[in-house]
This record gives structure tokens, C-alpha cells and sequence, in this order.
């Protein structure tokens, strides 16, 4: 019986995606009055940031190294005010992806009824410290979570076990008692099954059609899952009933 749901944070329970396309558009009007080609730019940055975010996670560069150089390894070498410029792109892109990120339309819902039916939720994510913890802080959130694991707290970030197993063990659960949702198939659906954790994907934008596990497209569809216990009760829960009459379809426009 599933006792305690883990969920992964961004683009699982927060629009990520959203929060950095609004990121990106306010950093390329910067970008532009610098006379910086853009296309250079954010394909540098994405070969740049996630190897740079791998060496945090690998503990060789503090977080503060890591927002630094995500930015200033991509602008021009030659480029007269790299620390100014850096500095105010980290502004803009933490202002948008820690303040001003939303939350998708169905979490709350299902939170609600996951609490109706006692069932725990805690959070697992890589994302640095300060900036998930303000994310969660600002949403009133936390009547809802049991627990946020951090990978910059614990020292082990998915998709290594360890990760997984410590929140195992300060849950004091067995393995079998404990479900993954997210929506990366590397670090949250098979970090969790090396773990001997079910998993399930959430693909709110449809990029796995050929996956062969459990997907979902929505959080109001996890409650219908059987290991959720939907399917065994002999009538839909008060909760239930409100839930997938008022919120699927918003969540679904
Ligand atoms: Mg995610």
C-alpha cells in the first residue's frame, strides 16, 4: 500500500519550462543592447550550464561558482563587463525561475486529496537550495508536503540511489510503500527504479509517446491510478468527485 508519494519539482509540480522561456526572452533584450548574437549565446549556454551544474552536484564548484560562471563562460571572452553583465542576467533568470515560476493548476487539487486520503507527500529535487526553498516557502505549499529532500542538502542528487534511499530511510519506508512522480525518464523514473521505487512518469507535454511505463499528462490522473487507491474504493471520495469535476478540465486548457 502506497503510504508516501515523492515528487520531482520542476516541470512536475512547478512550470519550469514557462518560467525559463520568460527567463530567456527578458535575457535576450539585455543581450541585445550588448550587440550579443543570440543563437551563440544560448547554445553555449546549454552546453555550458549542465556540465557546470554536474560539477556542483559532484560537490568540485559551489553553488555561487556555478550560477557565475553558467553565465560568464558563455559571454564573449573578450567581452569588457562580464562580471556586471553576469550579474544581471542571474538576477533576471533567478527573478523568473524562483519568484515568479507557477505552479501548475493541478497540484493543489490532487495535494488535497492525497491528504484526504493520508497519503504523504515530500518532495525530491536537484534544484539548489536557497532557490527551491523560496519556491515552496512563497506558494503555502507546506500544509501540503511532509518533507523537500534537496540534493545540495542531502549531498547525493538523483539519479544516484543514494538519493532515493535517503529519503527512504528518513521516511522510514519500505521501498514497496513509496511512489516516484517527475518528469525525467534518467534522473526521476529510473534513479527511482534502481532504488526498487515504482515510478511514474509525468509527460505534461507529451515528448514520450513511445514510453512503455506509467504515464500520466496530468496530476489528476495519479489519483485514478490503482496503487493510489482510486480504483479500490466502491465509490469516488467527496474529495475525488469535487476534484475531477472542477480541475481537470482547467488543467487541461
Ligand atoms: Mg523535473
Amino acid at each position: 500500500m502506497i503510504k508516501h508519494i515523492i515528487f520531482d519539482a520542476d516541470d512536475t509540480l512547478f512550470d519550469f519550462q514557462k518560467a525559463e522561456g520568460n527567463a530567456k526572452s527578458r535575457i535576450n533584450e539585455v543581450l541585445k543592447t550588448h550587440a550579443l548574437d543570440l543563437d551563440t549565446f544560448w547554445n553555449r549556454f546549454n552546453r555550458v550550464a549542465p556540465a557546470l551544474f554536474r560539477q556542483f552536484a559532484d560537490g568540485f564548484i559551489t553553488i555561487d561558482e556555478y550560477r557565475f560562471h553558467r553565465f560568464a563562460d558563455v559571454l564573449e571572452a573578450n567581452h569588457g563587463k562580464i562580471c556586471e553583465l553576469t550579474s544581471e542576467l542571474n538576477r533576471i533568470y533567478i527573478q523568473e525561475i524562483t519568484h515568479k515560476i507557477e505552479l501548475f493548476a493541478d497540484a493543489i487539487p490532487m495535494f488535497k486529496v492525497l491528504g484526504a486520503k493520508e497519503i504523504e507527500a515530500v518532495i525530491l529535487t536537484n534544484g539548489p537550495s536557497d532557490s527551491q526553498r523560496a519556491k515552496f516557502k512563497n506558494r503555502g505549499l507546506s500544509r501540503f508536503i511532509q518533507s523537500i529532500y534537496i540534493g545540495e542538502e542531502m549531498g547525493f542528487f538523483k539519479p544516484n540511489r543514494e538519493a532515493f534511499e535517503y529519503v527512504l530511510r528518513d521516511l522510514g519506508a519500505a521501498n514497496s510503500e513509496v511512489l516516484m512522480v517527475g518528469d525525467s525518464i534518467e534522473d526521476d523514473i529510473h534513479g527511482a527504479e534502481r532504488a526498487g521505487i515504482k515510478a511514474i512518469l509525468i509527460d505534461r507535454r507529451n515528448r514520450y509517446s513511445a514510453y512503455t511505463g506509467t504515464r500520466i499528462a496530468f496530476l489528476s490522473q495519479l489519483i485514478e491510478l490503482p496503487s493510489v487507491g482510486a480504483i479500490s474504493e466502491s465509490r469516488p471520495s467527496f474529495e475525488t468527485e469535487f476534484f475531477l469535476q472542477n480541475s481537470v478540465s482547467k488543467t487541461q486548457q
